[in-house]
């Protein structure tokens, strides 16, 4: 007996065998989804791999985003005491995955249950590819992920890339995204100076563009969030917030989808509402939530080498209430006060207590 697909007939696999003898795939859809909730965690990567778009678990822990970037060391040893060298260390703070640098390692890993399931045969890979796009939430950390991820949403295989379930089944009624999106410095200023950033590099208005064909598709897709950080030492208010956005805000428009937007804090130095959400200026148009950024990035030395330095965002003195007696609140605003006035604060508090060599590298430090 052959049946069509379940729940979208554009993009669903041709008709399948219904699979009767099958114990599993004949018992009720509440004890088939339990079982693949126990094989299949409810949080996974979508990354193009071998010509393909492949699964892998998320395996991000609660802290990995934390901004002393403790848990991206091998020994989780006390980073201003220790000048050791630390490959893995660097490695980690240099991940283009941000806050998912434990999953980009784990990508290359064992195989997921997931993929394994979805090749079991026609009839289950449908009821799992469906099941997974109710119920997992989707990562995705690239450009060209994102690219095929546009080209997926109507169900359009790229040419370079096999069809996958994934690309056929799950994107196009996806119900939860996350986008995470570490990018060189250069790749904003080219959004705001409309230059180009040369080479086969995919500029952020192409990405922005492909998005939204993809999530104008997606009809299914309740909730999209995007976390945006550089890659430099630099403060994160060196990007112009608004320029970013404001490509997205047609996305309030879309019934049924809740958008949010993760950005690290501004500077209070180098803030202006002109560039910046600040708290006095004209608000977003999609929800912003603001993190503390990383404060410890790569850094390469005169001789190519690797290494890292600490060069903390606003605010500075996170973490020091201790020091001054007072709430996190207060040592944030007298921060904040200490940067309008003309002072700095990193001279000031932190630069005479740290180590001299600031800059660890692997070969030389
Ligand atoms: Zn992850």
């Amino acid at each position: 007996m052959l049946i069509g697909s379940m729940s979208n007939e554009s993009t669903m696999s041709p008709p399948f065998e219904i699979q009767l003898q099958s114990k599993l795939l004949s018992a009720p859809a509440e004890i088939r989804y339990a079982i693949y909730e126990n094989l299949i965690p409810d949080r996974i990567h979508a990354a193009v791999r071998k010509n393909s778009l492949r699964l892998s678990p998320c395996v991000q822990r609660e802290r990995d985003g934390d901004a002393h970037c403790t848990y991206r060391r091998s020994d989780h040893l006390i980073l201003n005491l220790d000048h050791r060298a630390d490959p893995a260390f660097v490695r980690r703070l240099g991940s283009s995955w941000g806050e998912h640098w434990r999953c980009e390692e784990m990508q290359n890993g064992r195989e997921m249950s997931a993929n394994t399931l979805l090749r079991v045969c026609k009839r289950m890979s449908v009821d799992v590819a469906q099941w997974i796009a109710d119920s997992v939430t989707i990562h995705v950390c690239d450009f060209n992920t994102l690219m095929v991820l546009e080209a997926s949403s109507d169900g359009r295989a790229l040419d370079h890339l096999t069809p996958s379930k994934l690309s056929q089944c799950i994107l196009p009624n996806l119900k939860t995204l996350s986008i995470s999106l570490r990018l060189p410095l250069a790749t904003y200023e080219a959004l705001e100076n409309a230059t180009s950033i040369g080479g086969s590099k995919i500029s952020l208005v192409v990405a922005w563009t492909k998005l939204l064909k993809a999530i104008e598709r997606m009809t299914s897709l309740r909730r999209l969030h995007i976390w945006l950080d550089h890659d430099e030492g630099s403060t994160w208010s060196k990007v112009n917030e608004r320029a970013i956005v404001s490509p997205l805000a047609c996305l309030r428009d879309i019934p049924n989808l809740d958008v949010s937007i993760n950005l690290p804090r501004l500077h209070p130095k180098w803030e202006t509402p002109e560039r910046h959400f600040t708290e006095d200026s004209p608000a977003s148009p999609l929800t912003i939530h603001r993190r503390n950024r990383q404060r410890y990035h790569v850094k390469r030395g005169w001789n190519g080498s690797l290494g890292w330095e600490h060069s903390p965002d606003f605010p500075i003195l996170y973490d020091h209430e201790e020091w001054f007696g007072v709430s996190i609140e207060e040592i944030e605003e007298l921060e904040r006060q200490c940067w309008k006035k003309g002072g700095d604060v990193y001279k000031e508090f932190i630069q005479p207590f740290e180590p001299k060599c600031r800059i660890s590298f692997i070969q030389d430090c």
